[in-house]
């Protein structure tokens, strides 16, 4: 994934609102020099150059997080294909018990 830059000059009307490529040096407005910025839309916080992340520590573990939800929805609905009453419900769960185990 591509890291975005963005102009943080407060001053600047492009200010924490438009992403710049990678390959661009300096705002297009103000001329200030562009930083590495975090691409969560309503974040635009600073990333340092040596780090070499698209997100802030908050939004990649923020991001983290929303991985491993659909990953558990993704398990139900495994278990709910096996399912058929309300005792297959509870043997497909513990079948995908037994499956995580291994
Ligand atoms: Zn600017
Ligand atoms: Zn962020």
């Amino acid at each position: 994934m591509k890291r975005v830059k963005a102009c943080l000059n407060s001053n600047c009307t492009e200010y924490k609102r438009t992403y710049y490529k990678e390959s661009d040096e300096y705002c297009v407005k103000c001329g200030a020099k562009l930083s590495y910025v975090c691409k969560h839309p309503k974040c635009f916080k600073q990333i340092p150059n040596d780090v070499k992340e698209n997100y802030c520590p908050v939004h990649i573990a923020e991001r983290q997080d929303k991985k491993e939800k659909r990953g558990e929805a993704v398990k139900k609905i495994g278990g709910g294909i096996l399912a058929v009453g309300g005792l297959a419900i509870t043997v497909g769960k513990a079948a995908i018990d037994i499956v995580k185990k291994k």
